[in-house]
């Protein structure tokens, strides 16, 4: 009889799912994680009071009422609702494209004058089959808005100009022609009232967790611990890179507090000039729409500029590089966890798939009904 049921390594989202499910189930589990905390990337740390997302802003969007049932059992989540500011050579423009967009950029006023404004662009640069990202976007909605809210933005987040990048990054770019400045198309979107950190704790309950643990370090004496392993960290640092490194993208971030209440007046102001180095400032406090509608209670704030980076080895793996080299060797890697007798691999970097948050849950939770019958 081992002393616990269930080893989990990693306390993100996707162990966390688990390691709750699993005790509702009358298991024993422990939770280890490499890192001081818990609660994976989306943990948020405590500064002036603001909840500062410090592995990236995340907001949670789901159209999966299965999901958005279970996670607000443990936190209830604020309206806040993602409507990012483009910040063009201190132009400022509504995102996503919409008519608040449409009537700053060329003054019109109705959706067939925006209509009118795209399709006469459209024809104007004639472009039939386009042969790279820059050629596609402009198909798809125009030079205007290439020129000010796609070309510098994307050329900052993959690091070369748009037309040395391939016309599939992009296959659709959504424009609507109303005055609607939601970005997600979700059913439920907000953010946990308290920070994602304490959604987490309230997840984990009792559950033993051992924090600055990393399994590699203890692996022998920990798996003496458990009957079975459920891994969600890299699924290449699991067997130890012996078929090679996966690639990730990376993002850098330079968080700063301000002596002010109110820097930019929104949580997320996109840079999308090629000159300006940072591809995004968000300002924390604006996720927590509804604590304090003014953000003057607590006289300072806290910004983060995002910088796109090239991921290496060592590096914060951020997103998955989907591309056919990396697709081939999670392939290859895929194959030997399979034959992992007693480790399911989950998560982002256990499956090496870019998830967002609901989308890990659901997979966590999938992964239980499978594992956790009775
Ligand atoms: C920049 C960025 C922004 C995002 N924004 C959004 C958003 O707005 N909305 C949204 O829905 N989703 C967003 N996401 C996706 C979201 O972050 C993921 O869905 C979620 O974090 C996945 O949870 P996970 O448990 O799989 O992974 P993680 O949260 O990474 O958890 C894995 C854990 O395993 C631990 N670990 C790894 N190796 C070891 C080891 N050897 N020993 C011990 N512990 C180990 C790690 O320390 C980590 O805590 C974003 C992602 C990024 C990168």
């Amino acid at each position: 009889m081992k002393q616990y049921d269930y080893l989990i390594v990693g306390a993100g989202l996707y162990g966390a799912v688990f390691a709750q499910q699993a005790v509702k189930k009358g298991k024993k589990v422990l939770v280890i994680d490499k890192r001081p905390n818990i609660a994976g990337n989306v943990y948020t740390e405590d500064i002036e009071k603001i909840h500062v997302h410090k592995y990236g802003a995340h907001i949670f969007h789901t159209n999966n009422k299965k999901v958005w049932n279970y996670i607000t059992q443990f936190a209830e989540f604020n309206r806040f609702t993602n409507s990012p500011v483009a910040n063009y050579k201190g132009e400022l423009y509504s995102l996503p494209f919409n008519m608040y967009t449409f009537n700053k950029m060329w003054g019109v006023i109705t959706p067939e004058e925006a209509q009118a404004k795209i399709e006469e662009q459209k024809k104007e640069a004639g472009i039939t089959e386009p042969k790279n990202l820059e050629e596609q976007a402009i198909s798809l909605v125009g030079t205007d808005i290439y020129e000010k809210l796609i070309k510098g933005y994307t050329q900052k987040q993959w690091g070369r100009p748009c037309t040395e990048l391939p016309s599939f990054i992009i296959k659709r770019l959504p424009v609507r022609l109303t005055f609607d400045n939601n970005y997600f198309n979700a059913l439920y979107q907000g953010i946990p009232v308290g920070g994602y950190t304490k959604m987490v704790a309230n997840m984990l309950g009792d559950v033993e967790v051992r924090l600055d643990t990393d399994y590699f370090e203890h692996k022998e004496e920990l798996n003496q611990l458990a009957d079975k392993v459920v891994y969600t960290g890299a699924v290449d640092a699991y067997f130890d890179y012996k078929l090679g490194e996966l690639e990730y993208r990376s993002v850098r971030f330079e968080t700063e507090v301000l002596d002010k209440p109110n820097f930019q007046g929104n949580a997320a102001v996109n840079y999308t000039d090629a000159q300006t180095p940072w591809t995004r400032i968000i300002e924390h406090k604006w996720f927590e729409f509804g604590k304090d509608d003014e953000g003057n209670d607590i006289p300072k704030t806290v910004i983060s500029r995002e910088y796109s980076s090239e991921w290496k080895p060592g590096d914060e793996p951020y997103y998955p590089v989907n591309d056919e080299k990396n697709g081939k060797l999670y392939e290859e890697y895929k194959k030997l966890a399979d034959q992992e007798e007693n480790v399911i691999f989950g998560g982002r970097l256990g499956e090496y798939k870019y998830y967002d948050m609901d989308a890990v849950i659901a997979a966590a939770l999938e992964m239980c009904e499978k594992e956790l019958e009775d």
